[in-house]
């Protein structure tokens, strides 16, 4: 593809990746990081593959998808060199469908799920590398792990061999408050170092994976190896019924 042969809406598509991207490198540079540390994951729920497309041949090399029917329908039309990871909730009984055809499942939430993941993987010969996922806020409404429960859900997964541990996902709260944010980013990030000095079987710390389009910058101040872009690379999201239902 080239940005000739662009349409209208990949043009836009490819401009606003470009300026995330060199926002996330000066972001970088600022704080003394290189930007090679920080992958920058295009959320592409709701998002048609041609505007994917624009935004690896732009360089996105890694895309991030919430609804299992959604991703599966898309799947071949995504370029094949682009990684793709699960990053929304995952019911039990959907996971069939996603082990295998994921590079990594960023939402592990309970010891049910990933021993189901686990077996799955298991019966496919293959190990599935997962993040674990915490509700750093301990909302109610929010899937992930309490921070009480973690420690015992990272002690269970390391018994199970098909299944990987490479880091921890948050969303974090929603608020318009930098002081919040800030406390919730680096209380995450102090998890995840005092997880990766724990040297527990089978559980590494790789991937920290904070940051969406309204605080990515922030993220990454806070230790962030992974930030989840949609609405700043893709535009805002239109949520046909269809599609939406997948969600229940
Ligand atoms: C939708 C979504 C994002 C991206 O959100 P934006 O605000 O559009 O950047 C990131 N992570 C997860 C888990 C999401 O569901």
């Amino acid at each position: 593809m080239t940005e000739k042969s662009y349409t209208a809406e990949q043009k836009a598509v490819a401009e606003r990746f470009r300026h995330v991207r060199d926002r996330l490198t000066e972001a970088c540079v600022k704080v003394g990081r290189d930007p090679a540390e920080v992958t920058l994951m295009g959320v592409t729920k709701m998002v048609p593959p041609e505007r994917i497309a624009a935004a690896v041949n732009e360089g996105l090399s890694c895309i991030g998808e919430n609804y299992v029917q959604e991703y599966l329908s898309k799947a071949n039309a995504i370029p094949k060199q682009t990684e793709c990871h699960f990053i929304g909730h995952l019911q039990t009984n959907k996971a069939k469908q996603i082990v295998g055809k994921v590079h990594m499942i960023q939402s592990v939430d309970s010891i049910r799920l990933a021993e189901i993941i686990d077996r799955l993987s298991e019966e496919k010969g293959i190990q599935t590398p997962v993040l674990v996922e915490i509700n750093i806020g301990n909302e109610e409404s929010k899937s992930g792990v309490s921070e009480n429960n973690l420690m015992p859900l990272l002690e269970e997964i390391s018994k199970l061999s098909h299944i990987s541990v490479r880091g921890l996902m948050i969303i974090p709260p929603v608020t318009d408050s930098e002081v919040k944010k800030r406390q919730v980013f680096s209380k995450t990030h102090q998890l995840f170092i005092d997880i990766r000095d724990k040297k527990i079987h089978n559980i590494t710390m790789q991937v920290l994976s904070m940051g969406m389009s309204a605080d990515y910058e922030l993220a990454v101040a806070h230790g962030s190896t992974m930030v989840r872009v949609g609405t700043a690379i893709f535009g805002d999201r239109k949520y046909p019924t269809k599609v939406q239902s997948d969600k229940v």
